[in-house]
């Protein structure tokens, strides 16, 4: 039987469970809305092991194994007979990687009232940089306390103030303004609680520090607000990655990292400022930056690299409404040649991280392709980088092949549940969009409920590829199977978080993220139904998915409202 036919044998049999979306809906997305599509487990198999097999190397970028990667992707897709997706006709986007290493730094120190005292690499301070020099120096650069940093206008929430931070160094607290508050403080709830917002992660305030000319940006580490201690903070050794950007696009920090909790205390109080007050302080909306009479003086010798890499784009052009973009994204590197076993040579290969969403995504693309051709144009994107920040994403992100506002929604597959059927599905970044709607109402029609991920505090949703496109206002979905514990029809919630327990604790960005025996797929393909009937139905529509009320990137989507009458 063809796929299509296979599908409508489907459809015949399930049309009772279909919601009234059906009507108007192929084969393949009415039987999607049962949950039986034609994602096959086997071919999700296949491809993963060959991608995670030792011939590729592990896939790091930049090495042998990206050249046999992307050779395969592409393969794939043309087998499949979907159209080059990438720049000028072809099949990829070139993502030139920035690679630095500090060395031992030659100075790094703080000054107080005549008084100097030496920091310890990385023992006090820990940082690294993102620019292309050979040495990442700040001399004498003042330093100023901006509390949590955030500048929230939706939330009227503004810590700068006006306050001019060109050259200095911006000190800020770990977390958004309301994760420490108490119930009764005015700003709790102001930034959703413990959830995590956009400007609770570092990445925000380095690029806040970075839009306001910062020389340097530390952040004061605090354990329990970050989620992770300081061996975590500093385990990069001095080495970062940027996608290579233009002169005037590059970071005006020298340095940015962390700070650690104790140098923090002695350096606020030998500025005569007393932290935990001012802890409180950065709690209202009221409180204005502290500069604290000190300089900062670093000299760090940078070792840099340009790390050649790729994206592999591929399309399904749409009918009717072609310059309209369904997005698929999964990343296909992984982390390359891990420190050896007692066998010898060992890659982490990420056979789930990311291999299967790539095996997930191709699945989807080979059943939109078997289906009459959608209206809108379905874009397939394998990223390299994510592993290193994001960063093919990132690249597409600034630099679009298809107009963002335009983009209908980005919907990105990124490790998936291994352990076999769920009740439910898991929702990353509840509250943040309409698309959380869709996925509700086709989860409804396979008989699951949804489930928003166990640890909100620990900022999923702004931690893969979909962010990318989220940030610049794009509508998103992650599908993440380690973001909490699925109902199991086998074994249940125990059984779901001793599989997430198992996977995070062994196999995460280890060698043993392999393809395994154990695994069993029926819950991914699952899942990978549920995305694919999201993206079928959103390809066959006029309608926008957009953003709720008090997500941070409402505002920015708005913007361009006008290209999407
Ligand atoms: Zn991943």
């Amino acid at each position: 039987m063809t796929a299509t036919a296979k599908a409508l044998a489907l459809a015949l049999l399930t049309t009772a469970a279909a919601p009234a979306l059906a009507q108007t809906a192929p084969e393949t997305l009415r039987t999607a809305q049962a949950g039986q599509t034609g994602i096959d487990a086997e071919t999700l198999t296949e491809i993963a092991g060959t991608l995670a097999s030792d011939q590729f190397e592990g896939r790091a970028p930049g090495t042998a194994g990206e050249d046999k990667t992307i050779g395969y992707l592409i393969g794939r897709f043309e087998a499949l007979g979907l159209e080059p997706g990438g720049v000028d006709g072809g099949w990829t986007q070139a993502v030139p990687l920035l690679h630095t290493q500090l060395g031992t730094p030659e100075t790094l120190q703080v000054t107080v009232g005549g008084q100097t005292t030496d920091w310890t690499f990385p023992r006090d301070v820990y940082v690294s940089t993102l620019q292309p020099k050979n040495m990442a120096a700040i001399d004498g650069a003042d330093m100023v306390f901006v509390g949590y940093g955030v500048d929230a206008p939706e939330r009227q929430w503004d810590d700068f103030k006006g306050q001019d931070l060109k050259g200095k160094v911006a000190v800020f607290l770990v977390n958004d303004p309301d994760f420490a508050a108490q119930q009764n403080e005015p700003v709790s709830g102001k930034f959703k609680g413990r959830t995590m917002t956009y400007y609770g992660r570092w990445t925000y305030k380095f690029e806040e520090a970075a839009r306001r000319g910062a020389i340097g940006a530390l952040i004061v580490h605090e354990t329990e607000a970050a989620g992770y201690g300081w061996n975590v903070v500093e385990s990069p050794g001095g080495e970062n990655y940027d996608i290579v950007r233009q002169p005037e696009d590059v970071t005006s920090l020298a340095l940015q990292g962390w700070i650690s909790g104790d140098a923090a205390q002695k350096l606020f109080a030998d500025a005569g400022q007393d932290l935990a007050k001012l802890r409180t302080q950065a709690r209202s909306a009221s409180f204005r930056p502290v500069p604290l009479k000190a300089t900062m003086t670093a000299r760090f010798p940078v070792t840099q690299e340009v790390v050649k890499s790729q994206n592999v784009l591929a399309k399904i052009p749409g009918t009717t409404r072609p310059g309209e973009v369904v997005m698929y994204g999964a990343h296909w590197d992984a982390y390359g040649e891990g420190p050896p076993d007692e066998n010898g040579k060992i890659y982490r290969a990420g056979a789930n991280d990311d291999a299967l969403g790539i095996a997930g995504m191709m699945e989807i693309a080979r059943l939109m392709k078997a289906d009459e051709a959608p209206k809108r144009s379905v874009v397939f994107a394998a990223w390299t980088a994510e592993e290193r920040g994001l960063l093919g994403s990132e690249y597409y992100a600034q630099d679009p092949i298809y107009p963002i506002e335009t983009t209908v929604a980005n919907l990105t597959l990124d490790i998936l549940q291994t352990a076999g059927k769920a009740k439910d599905v898991l929702l990353i970044g509840k509250g943040q969009g309409t698309l959380e709607d869709d996925l509700a109402t086709y989860a409804k029609a396979q008989g699951r409920t949804v489930t928003p991920e166990s640890l909100p505090e620990r900022g999923l949703f702004y931690r893969a590829d979909h962010f990318s496109m989220a940030k610049r206002g794009v509508p998103v979905l992650l599908m993440m199977g380690i973001s909490g514990a699925t109902d199991l029809v086998d074994g249940g919630k125990e059984a779901g978080q001793a599989w997430v327990d198992a996977y995070t604790g062994n196999c995460y960005h280890q060698a043993c993220d392999a393809v395994s025996d154990d695994w069993d797929l029926a819950g991914a393909v699952q899942d990978i139904s549920l995305m694919y009937a999201i993206g079928a139905d959103l390809a066959r529509s006029d309608r926008w998915p957009g953003w709720k009320d008090g997500s941070e990137f409402k505002a920015i989507r708005e913007e361009t409202a006008a290209a999407r009458r």
